[in-house]
């Protein structure tokens, strides 16, 4: 079966299930830049699809980057004097500062405070707090339950380990049949928060399994990495790698109600820009491109100048841009099956266009060839896409000059890119046409 065959076939209630199941298993792992947490998640992930597994000791140089001690998790509660504990990490392990060092102390509430966080203007939510890169320790609890803490003293437990380990990622390669490859980078460094980024991940790896019963022409390498060091340390360890980059993508955020919205690679034109453009007009009503900035996700590095490569990214509510965002209400009901198996088609769909562009050539180019007597053009057209079928055809030829994609002809003449590429292997078929790649 072709591609876009496979498409067609796949059976959205299911995939809606197992997309969900996948989700609520990683939901509760607390997972790190570093640590058993991303391996647990890895090891997870390697059920959908076999991951390579690798390991960069801590001290390793990544460019200007130095891979940091791993941190580890046991357990961390925060007791009042009556010995409650009013806060604890098995309930959410969003309640503990993500990189805290150990503690084990009394401390007065003005101390403690020192060491809290909260979203005064979201009261209810627990927000999602880091520092990987300055020692401390802290907690993140409701702004409600801060408001009510009484002036005593409190005993704080974080059980957790700094030291000499690794930053674990994981790869997926599918060998295509040119050296050409797609590259799709998703962070995996998220504890518990579904939209950002187990909808990405859980896409990336669908996606990933899809393409495993296929021979695609492309090579697609698939990286599931914690943000910032992890693209840094692949980019650094795989320059060699890098010229064969002809598309990339970051995932992100792609299980929420929101549009999709497109974020451009900094190369303004690069053909990922075109061919993400391409299918979100023909498949999806409502979207928005966004112009590259060195803000966001991944693509910041990907897109760094001293590498500049043709990697967009692809989102639905990006970042910051929803109240959910980084709190303990970005959970399994903020994240919807339905939206998650759009996101996996509308990338299985980008992955087609990728597939099956080609430049052609019009072999019979002076004046238009005689469609009627090869059973091309019917006289009586009946349903609007057989009308559009015919407009596809008399496109193709037109355009099929050497100088035209069929991902150009169908920017051009407004049409389905799979409606383009029908009446191109019609056209070939029929020897009016010849693909030039
Ligand atoms: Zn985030």
């Amino acid at each position: 079966m072709d591609f876009l065959s496979e498409i067609q076939s796949l059976d959205r209630g299911q995939t809606k299930k197992e997309i969900f199941r996948l989700i609520e298993r990683l939901y509760p792992i607390c997972r790190s830049i570093t640590g058993n947490g991303l391996r647990e998640t890895l090891s997870i992930l390697s059920e959908v699809v076999p991951l390579a597994i690798h390991e960069v000791r801590s001290g390793e140089q990544a460019n200007d980057w130095t891979v940091p001690p791993e941190w580890n998790i046991k357990d961390a509660w925060i007791k009042n004097s009556k010995g409650e504990k009013i806060v604890r990490f098995s309930d959410t392990n969003l309640h503990v500062l993500n990189y805290s060092e150990p503690v084990n102390k009394k401390v007065s509430l003005a101390e403690l405070k020192k060491h809290l966080f909260t979203l005064p203007d979201k009261p209810g939510w627990v927000p999602y707090r880091t520092s990987y890169h300055n020692r401390n320790w802290g907690f993140c609890m409701s702004h409600k339950q801060f408001e009510q803490l009484e002036d005593e003293t409190y005993q704080v437990f974080i059980n957790s380990s700094l030291g000499p380990g690794s930053l674990t990622y994981g790869e997926f390669f599918v060998k295509g049949e040119t050296g050409d490859e797609v590259l799709i980078s998703t962070h995996i460094c998220h504890p518990s928060l579904c939209n950002d980024n187990l909808s990405g991940i859980a896409v990336a790896a669908f996606a990933a399994a899809f393409l495993q019963k296929l021979k695609p022409k492309y090579s697609f390498r698939f990286l599931f990495v914690p943000a910032t060091i992890g693209p840094i340390t692949w980019l650094s360890r795989n320059e060699d790698k890098l010229k064969n980059i002809k598309y990339g993508l970051v995932l992100a955020l792609l299980g929420d109600t929101g549009k999709f919205h497109y974020k451009k690679s900094r190369q303004a034109d690069a053909e990922i820009n075109f061919v993400v453009e391409n299918v979100l007009r023909n498949k999806i009503a409502d979207y928005k491109i966004l112009n590259f900035s060195p803000y966001g996700y991944d693509e910041r590095q990907y897109c760094s100048p001293g590498y500049n490569l043709p990697v967009g990214r692809l989102t639905r509510t990006p970042n910051g841009e929803y109240p959910e965002y980084h709190t303990s209400a970005d959970n399994l009901d903020f994240v919807k099956g339905d939206k998650l198996v759009e996101s996996l088609e509308l990338l299985l769909h980008i992955f087609n266009t990728m597939e099956n562009n080609a430049s052609c050539l019009n072999l019979k180019p002076k004046g238009e060839p005689q469609l009627g007597k090869r059973g091309l053009f019917r006289s009586i057209s009946g349903q609007g896409d057989v009308q559009e079928y015919q407009m596809a055809l008399l496109w193709v030829l037109n355009l099929s000059d050497g100088e035209h994609s069929l991902l150009d002809i169908s920017n051009e003449a407004a049409i389905d890119f799979s409606i383009i590429k029908q009446a191109a292997i019609a056209l070939e078929k029929a020897k009016l046409l010849k693909q030039l790649d």
